[in-house]
């Protein structure tokens, strides 16, 4: 007898690395979307509520999207960045315009870790020194150097680091000695930890990298102006701003298009990252920053991918979709509703420690009954999502935090849909954990 074919899963664990993980107990095969939903291999329909990890900006299989990728890859895949190409400049321009800096440049890579790496060697190479400042919890790529500033330790698989990192307080605030500060108290008190940091450092210190809002550990975020303080430290030492917007660049915060603007509405940083959500699934990031500091490499260094004439075509068709439509203003709206809906849901769910986040970027954090971090009550939660028809996310230094972030076209009735999925799913991580703790 013939033995049976063994199932995408197996293969898919028979040929790739142990440490490439997968969600669900039943790895999900997704074989197509469509706006907000997406479809898997046995006909199911999903609504989704993590638009990949975010990569998804406006919507699954987005016409003008379509069109632009199908038109420029019918012309020309690639070329080469020694040549010109209109896309790859009208979208530097574009981006150029929209990122508040002074006498701005911009330069294309092909994901976030890339785009990181890239600012780090910018930085490092502007002030001559390898010694960077990085934030607690935090989580940049996976390149050596992006994991070198990298604090979310779950992520971060080696301690051999091509750069010095000093990590600073301000990313997480739900435990330890910070969690009961009020907002000015926390501030104060991650300055001066800044500052205690600094006074420790060998000489130079080349750059702050962080997130206005953390992504992979868990959608949290220091109060607003936290890097304006921090930005004050900084100057008086040369020391320059990366904010990595990898996750919440354009417009996905609501309030605002970069998420740095919650800090330092007019005194943007000198280096900003982005990837992800740009292309709308096609891989394209990037760094924009000032001339004096993008100019900085006194040698060549060319992405061969990066900025290519079909992921640039992508990214302008979404981008001038996300503008005409005002996504930003969509996100600030349905996500304001969301939110509110959730937190009604989570004031009867002990389990439910708190519900963050702004714009569609919304987390739910888990706890067991001792207020401990519920790693299993949110793994549960989100099998009991899927199995409602709502794919979510994971985060969090112990996976314990529900990740929110839809394509910013979601309507008021598919927050509505999904969140009564969520309150479902979240009833019976309840009804999970009091059965487990009863003796
Ligand atoms: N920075 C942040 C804030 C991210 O969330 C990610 C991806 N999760 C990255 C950088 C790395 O991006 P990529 O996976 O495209 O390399």
């Amino acid at each position: 007898m013939k033995p049976a074919p063994a199932s995408l899963h197996a293969r898919h664990r028979a040929v790739m690395p142990d440490w490439l993980g997968l969600y669900y107990r039943e790895p999900l095969e997704l074989t197509h979307g469509e706006g907000r939903h997406v479809w898997d291999a046995h006909g199911r329909r999903y609504l989704d509520f993590y638009g990949g990890v975010l990569t998804t900006m406006t919507a699954h299989a987005l016409p003008e999207v379509t069109k632009a990728v199908g038109e420029q890859a019918g012309r020309i895949l690639h070329t080469s960045t020694f040549y010109l190409d209109r896309h790859m400049v009208e979208l530097a321009e574009r981006i150029a315009a929209l990122s508040r800096i002074p006498d701005p440049r911009v330069f294309f890579t092909t994901s976030g870790t890339e785009a990181n790496d890239t600012a780090l060697l910018l930085a490092t190479a502007h002030r001559r020194s390898h010694q960077v400042l990085a934030m607690r919890n935090s989580y940049h790529g996976r390149s050596f150097s992006s994991i070198a500033v990298t604090g979310n330790s779950a992520w971060s698989p080696t301690a051999l680091s091509p750069l010095q990192t000093l990590y600073v307080h301000g990313g997480v605030r739900t435990r330890g000695p910070y969690a009961h500060l009020s907002d000015a108290e926390f501030t104060a008190a991650c300055v001066a930890d800044l500052e205690d940091v600094l006074g420790q450092a060998h000489g130079t210190v080349a750059a702050l990298i962080a997130e206005p809002v953390q992504g992979v550990g868990g959608f949290t975020a220091p109060p607003d102006g936290l890097y304006a303080a921090f930005r004050e430290v900084l100057d008086r030492h040369g020391i320059l701003w990366i904010s990595d917007e990898v996750q919440t660049g354009w417009g996905r915060t609501g309030d605002h298009f970069w998420g740095w603007q919650a800090h330092a509405e007019n005194g943007p940083p000198d280096l900003v990252t982005f990837a992800k959500g740009l292309g709308n699934g096609m891989a394209v990031g990037g760094v924009v920053g000032r001339a004096e500091v993008m100019n900085s490499l006194d040698a060549h260094s060319v992405s061969t991918f990066g900025g290519s004439p079909v992921t640039t075509a992508a990214a302008l068709a979404n981008l001038t979709y996300l503008l005409e439509h005002d996504l930003q203003g969509n996100a600030r709206r349905v996500g304001g509703l969301l939110a509110e809906r959730l937190r009604a849901i989570a004031a009867g769910l002990p389990v439910v420690r708190e519900v963050r986040g702004r714009g569609l970027m919304l987390g739910i954090e888990l706890a067991e009954r001792d207020g401990t971090p519920s790693g299993r009550a949110a793994a549960a939660a989100l099998e009991h999502c899927r199995e409602g028809g709502l794919l979510v996310g994971r985060g969090g230094r112990e996976g314990n935090v529900l990740r929110i972030a839809p394509p910013l076209t979601l309507t008021v009735a598919e927050a509505e849909q999904g969140a009564a999925v969520l309150e479902q799913a979240l009833r019976r991580s309840q009804q999970d954990l009091d059965t487990l703790e009863r003796p």
